[in-house]
């Protein structure tokens, strides 16, 4: 193979592939707890908590210092800046708490949505600009891995070929700066579920929203085997009459992400994308059932499905501290499980059914 400069070397490649395995080695995912500022006040405006400093650092604490069990189905948690440099009440920082349990910390690096000028509202993503000092700095204080979402919507003449090609390039630049600096990249390409189309076209557009991103992927040369893949799971749109089951949504699921991905990238981390708690999990654990070619590890990467009802257990409150962090084991626990295709199921009437989709969901 051709050696150009700026090639990763063989040290570099073997730890972004160790770092990309260990977080979904098996029963494990990720928590997706980087809400940016705004959205977590949303979040916080459900239990009517106001979305102060302190609040977020103690919200975050109860999280990342649940009992250590939360290791056993979590191996990475996404940080948003803030977070990031904050200390828990004992003045330990949130990165080492979580190193300390096991987990590896990981950080949002991108700035949030622009428009994409010339579309019907279509957008990309922004942050490039002194990606790699930031990234650098990142690793420096303990960061293995990054987080950088672009969305795509379905419409009747969306996502356009500008939209998949742009967001394309942008996810795979991003993804080289990371591994340059150390960090695994998740890669999430992901397609909205607002609208009333159907499974079959959300499979289509999934397969062509990948297909784009992993030639970009190519074109850039990411060391595929030390990135990992955050999509959508396969499903109708949100408000679309016909029904379907978790086998359904398994099938359109497993055949997209067999059609587009790559079988060197080693996991696929799915978002939950406003489906309820237990959708999400049922979801997934339909889709590690599903018998077909499955090269990658299946796993999560929840923001709302693993925290909702975290939050309603929580409601601002010390002394619920203890439950909320039980609520937590338990949704990973399950979440582990349907990662290994074993979740049998739960009680559906309780909060973990609510639905959590936000229309033209922004994080
Ligand atoms: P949800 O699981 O709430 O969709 O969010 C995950 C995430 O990190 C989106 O970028």
């Amino acid at each position: 193979m051709p050696t150009f400069p700026q090639y990763l070397t063989e040290a570099q490649e073997n730890e972004l592939r160790a770092t990309a395995n260990a977080i979904v080695a098996p029963g494990k995912g990720i928590l997706a707890a980087d809400e940016s500022t705004g959205t977590i006040g949303k979040r916080f405006a459900t239990i009517n908590v106001e979305n102060n400093e302190d609040n977020r650092r103690q919200y975050r604490e109860l999280l990342f210092t649940a009992d250590k069990t939360l290791a056993n189905n979590i191996g990475g948690v996404i940080l948003f800046h803030e977070t990031f440099y904050q200390t828990t009440s004992k003045g330990v920082s949130m990165v080492k708490a979580l190193q300390d349990m096991g987990i590896i910390p990981g950080i949002k690096v991108d700035k949030g949505m622009v428009p994409l000028a010339g579309t019907d509202g279509e957008s990309t993503i922004q942050g490039l600009d002194g990606l790699g000092e930031r990234c650098a700095q990142y690793y420096k204080d303990g960061a293995r891995f990054a987080k950088w979402r672009c969305v795509l919507k379905i419409g009747k003449e969306t996502p356009s070929y500008q939209a998949m090609f742009e967001n394309g390039n942008v996810l795979a630049r991003y993804a080289s700066i990371c591994q340059q600096n150390g960090l695994v990249p998740i890669v999430e390409p992901e397609v909205l579920c607002d609208g009333d189309h159907d499974l079959e076209t959300a499979q289509k557009v999934t397969e062509q929203v990948l297909a784009f991103t992993y030639k970009a992927l190519s074109d850039h040369h990411v060391y595929l085997e030390g990135t990992l893949l955050k999509p959508n799971m396969v499903t109708a749109g949100q408000s679309c009459p016909k029904k379907y089951t978790p086998k359904d949504n398994a099938q359109a699921t497993v055949q997209a992400l067999s059609r587009a991905v790559p079988a060197a990238v080693p996991g696929i981390t799915f978002l939950s994308g406003g489906q309820s708690e237990v959708c999400a999990t049922e979801n997934l654990n339909a889709i590690n059932l599903y018998q077909g070619r499955k090269p990658w590890a299946l796993s999560f990467s929840f923001g709302r499905a693993l925290q909702a009802s975290v939050l309603k257990a929580w409601q601002g409150q010390e002394a619920n501290v203890a439950n909320a962090q039980a609520t937590l084991i338990n949704r990973a626990k399950l979440n582990g499980l349907a990662a290994m295709g074993q979740y049998k199921g739960e009680d559906g009437s309780s909060a973990a059914s609510e639905s959590l989709f936000v229309p033209k969901h922004s994080y």
